[in-house]
């Protein structure tokens, strides 16, 4: 038996829970074990190892933005590994440059902006918290309920402490403000010497709570009387997750300085992206100052303009909004008092419980086939693929008070 030839891989057809053994002594429990073991999807369905079939209403947390297996996205990284994947960022690929003007075309930069690639969103936030630290302010703004990502610069970013606190001291020069307090953000960069506030639209983590349009508006022009930058973290909101190109492109006004991108955009393939607008940000960043060597492959890039194309060729931005209207609706009529609010914007839903029962509420709709999840004990998130179809949700939504019922009936949050 060759190291490749392990009894394992031989087994035919094993089950979820042997697959879900080997996880546990084979992977570092840093997620807790697994809820299933997915093998299959196809639009917005998958099947996990014992053949049972889900809806999938979570798209890997706002990833899968066509869903799983989609034509498009399948043909275009197919059609790039067969022609090359990746050449480090000593040479360029044509797929890197025409993603990097798309995206400045549909963030409606101007002239002068410029994009960096990463792998993911914590690595974008990075590359945004190296760029403010090259202002040579030494403060930076966050919000409370924030979160940026796992890797140290990113994590100092993240409000919640049981994610930072293991692992401090963190990077220094981090202020965390009350989101929404005007006030305290105008009192915190009067001395000028911040270098950016960071903020996500709608903080999704937290649970898919919006920040409001007022404050935004406000923390635009505060920002910009102090010279300090306005970075919108857009990982979770961004790529038409909202029904906007990015979330922050329903208020009018309100460009920021430096925009971060990941999850929807290569819709599962990984990567990343920091816009950075206008000709002084993009002025900041030197070569040799940072890099990454994966970041913006052409794989990765393929895959992106895939998503990109798609969402436009097939309408999904007005798709996304009049389906995240419809959830809004739906769950509205059902006139259940223990469903107390629907937050959020197009396909990026928290619907607040009444009861801290959300765990129960997602662990029990797993059962039933619908996979949501939880993001605090009062929030069911919905971030469905943006294909997915009406008849799904309404099939959801009609089962909602049932799962309800059932999560009440373990007793158990
Ligand atoms: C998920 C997320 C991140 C981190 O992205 P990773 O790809 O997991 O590193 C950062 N910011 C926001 C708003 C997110 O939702």
């Amino acid at each position: 038996m060759t190291m490749f030839e392990s009894e394992h891989i031989t087994a035919t057809n094993p089950t979820g829970h042997e697959f879900t053994d080997r996880y546990r002594s084979a992977l570092l429990n840093a997620f807790g074990p697994p809820q299933r073991v997915l093998v299959r999807g196809e639009g917005a369905r998958v099947w996990d190892a014992d053949g049972t079939e889900y809806l999938d209403l979570l798209a890997g947390i706002a990833v899968n933005a066509l869903g799983h297996a989609h034509p498009a996205l399948v043909a275009a990284v197919q059609q790039q590994a067969e022609s090359i994947i990746h050449v480090s960022n000593f040479f360029a690929t044509p797929p890197q440059i025409e993603l990097a003007e798309t995206l400045l075309r549909l963030a409606q930069a101007p002239d002068g902006s410029g994009v960096f690639f990463a792998n993911s969103g914590a690595e974008a936030n990075e590359a945004a918290l190296k760029l403010a630290r090259l202002t040579g302010r030494p403060r930076v703004i966050a919000l409370e309920d924030s979160f940026h990502g796992r890797t140290l610069g990113s994590l100092s970013l993240t409000w919640k402490k049981a994610y930072r606190e293991p692992f401090e001291p963190l990077p220094g020069g981090v202020e965390f403000l009350p989101a929404g307090d005007t006030e305290a953000l105008a009192r915190a960069l009067a001395p000028g010497d911040v270098a950016a506030v960071f903020a996500e639209p709608i903080q999704g983590e937290a649970g898919v709570v919006p920040l409001e349009t007022e404050y935004l508006l406000a923390a635009r022009r505060l920002t910009r009387e102090h010279g300090t930058l306005l970075v919108l973290d857009e990982v979770q909101t961004g790529m038409a997750r909202t029904g906007h190109w990015f979330s922050h492109q329903r208020i009018d006004g309100l460009q920021p300085d430096v925009m971060t991108l990941a999850k929807g955009l290569g819709g599962g393939v990984p990567i990343g992206a920091v816009i950075a607008c206008g000709p002084a940000t993009r002025g900041l960043l030197q070569p040799g100052q940072h890099g990454t060597t994966f970041g913006g492959n052409p794989l990765a890039a393929a895959a992106a303009l895939a998503v990109i194309r798609t969402i436009a060729d097939d309408g999904l931005l007005e798709h996304a909004q009049q389906m995240g209207e419809l959830i809004e609706h739906a769950v509205t009529a059902l006139h259940d008092p223990r469903l107390v609010a629907v937050r959020g914007a197009g396909l990026l839903r928290g619907i607040a419980l009444r009861d801290p029962r959300a765990a129960a509420v997602a662990a029990v709709a797993l059962e039933e086939g619908y996979i949501v999840n939880a993001p605090n004990p009062t929030t069911i998130r919905l971030a469905p693929p943006l294909i997915i179809q009406e008849s799904q949700l309404r099939g959801f939504i009609a089962a909602l008070p049932g799962l309800l019922d059932a999560a009440a009936a373990r007793g158990e949050n």
